[in-house]
């Protein structure tokens, strides 16, 4: 089977303030995305508040950061309980987990809410404990603690081999031990390149693109991100949307939209294993499968009701 060696896609989880919006900066930073003008401080993952479409999903945050000839897509996931079926759509699109635990504040509600999620879709986690400068870090226990969270939860023997990458995101430095820090982000990036799967290269076969989240746009209108699981999609395609009560619609896609640094670009084109925002359709809802007219081959659904909002 291919691989596209030249990707990652990963989800970031952690508790609220452990440092996930700080660590992306920083990786951002370091791999040289950000171009000289663009101020990290002005990102998206902090500045777009929550956007609700309909209650049920939240406006899509991905950050694209390429690392030597790799691509990392880093997804944004929301801690909150409130948002468990958004977070299980997240980790439908990815094939890792960044598990940012604070190493004085150790594992905390959220750390073991959204691990819950990513050890059910069977991901293997990458452990960053983060805010190693601080005086009172306690890295040794607090992998302790999150290794007893992995057991508590059930992971499987593969899951249980988490590496563990230790950090400060706001000083610039990682490591493999918490006593060596160099002034890199390195140790990161290579931990997520060698443990992280790059996605299986299927381009050539029919068209599968699942849509796992909805955005919206002044310009565009309703937009659907997802994952292309199979195959290409282009500008000007027409394609067929299977809907969840079992219709077909045909569209023409208008627009695509990819991800450099913070911002969405407009792209012609996207293969399999890429995460991409399409325009074109306003008929699109979460979970919904857009593939060839002659292919019509629907994943499996998502789970999108909210906790709160589960009223059937
Ligand atoms: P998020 O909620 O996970 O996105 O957390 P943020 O990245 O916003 O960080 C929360 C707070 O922790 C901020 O005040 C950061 O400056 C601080 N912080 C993040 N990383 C570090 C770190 O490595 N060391 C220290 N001492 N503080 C950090």
């Amino acid at each position: 089977m291919q691989h596209r060696d030249d990707l990652r896609n990963i989800a970031i989880i952690a508790h609220v303030d452990h440092g996930k919006t700080t660590l992306v900066d920083q990786l951002l930073r370091y791999s040289g995305t950000f171009r000289e003008n663009e101020h990290v401080d002005e990102r998206a993952m902090d500045s777009n508040d929550l956007e609700k479409e309909r209650g049920i999903t939240i406006l899509a945050k991905n950050t694209a950061i390429h690392y030597k000839d790799t691509r990392i897509n880093i997804l944004d996931t929301p801690g909150h309980a409130d948002f468990g079926g958004e977070v299980e759509r997240i980790m439908r699109m990815v094939d890792g987990v960044l598990l940012v635990v604070d190493a004085y504040e150790g594992v905390m509600p959220q750390t073991r809410f959204v691990l819950k999620k990513a050890l059910e879709q069977k991901l293997n986690p990458v452990v960053v404990l983060n805010k190693i400068d601080r005086p009172n870090a306690r890295p040794e226990e607090v992998v302790d603690e999150v290794l007893d969270l992995f057991i508590e939860l059930g992971a499987d023997d593969e899951q249980l081999e988490f590496p563990v990458v230790y950090a400060s995101a706001l000083q610039g430095t990682s490591g493999n031990e918490p006593d060596e820090l160099g002034e890199t982000m390195d140790p990161i990036f290579t931990t997520i390149m060698e443990n992280v799967p790059a996605p299986i290269d299927n381009s050539e076969e029919p068209l599968q693109f699942q849509i796992t989240l909805l955005d919206y746009n002044d310009y565009v209108g309703r937009i659907g991100v997802g994952r292309v699981f199979r195959g290409k999609i282009r500008v000007g395609d027409q394609v067929s949307l299977m809907k969840k009560d079992g219709t077909v619609k045909n569209f023409r896609v208008s627009k695509l939209f990819g991800f450099i640094g913070l911002k969405r670009v407009e792209i012609d084109e996207a293969q399999a294993g890429d995460i991409v925002a399409v325009s074109g359709m306003e008929d699109i809802n979460v979970g919904e499968t857009v593939c060839p007219p002659d292919h019509l081959e629907a994943l499996p659904l998502l789970r999108i009701d909210e906790p709160t909002l589960q009223m059937t």
